[in-house]
């Protein structure tokens, strides 16, 4: 890549899960009061509204949901071709990441895939998926 992606800063909400990336640890919310899972970060529990929900580390398996494969980026950091999905985490919630793998035309939605993580210039990292067994 030519310059980094552009990430936006932490606030209040998202803190917790860019710490956690600075030890490539993922974090997602659970639900105190209900149990339910969410991502991304938010103050507040979308299935029974309780006052920020706690984080707590997920498995880095998924499966995905949706993809598509962009062949013009939209920015001089990002190298086209390449993956964006939307993946499940075994844990129940989706995430927009990126697929990394050397071969596109593999990439299947209900395909298994598992947590890589590329750095960031400030030292916190971003979670992209690769096909399981790769
Ligand atoms: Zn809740």
């Amino acid at each position: 890549m030519s310059e980094p992606r552009p990430i936006s800063p932490a606030d209040r909400t998202t803190a917790p899960f860019w710490d956690a990336t600075t030890q490539r640890r993922l974090v997602i919310q659970r639900c105190d009061a209900c149990d339910a899972y969410q991502h991304y970060p938010r103050s507040f529990c979308i299935a029974c509204e309780a006052n920020d929900p706690p984080f707590v580390e997920a498995s880095g398996r998924a499966s995905i949901v949706s993809f598509s494969i962009v062949h013009r980026a939209p920015h001089p950091a990002f190298e086209a071709p390449y993956a964006v999905a939307l993946v499940r985490l075994d844990e129940g919630p989706t995430l927009l990441t990126n697929i990394v793998t050397g071969d596109l035309d593999a990439i299947r939605c209900d395909q298994r895939v598992t947590l890589i993580w590329e750095e960031l210039p400030d030292g916190r990292a971003l979670p992209l998926f690769t096909p399981e067994g790769t």
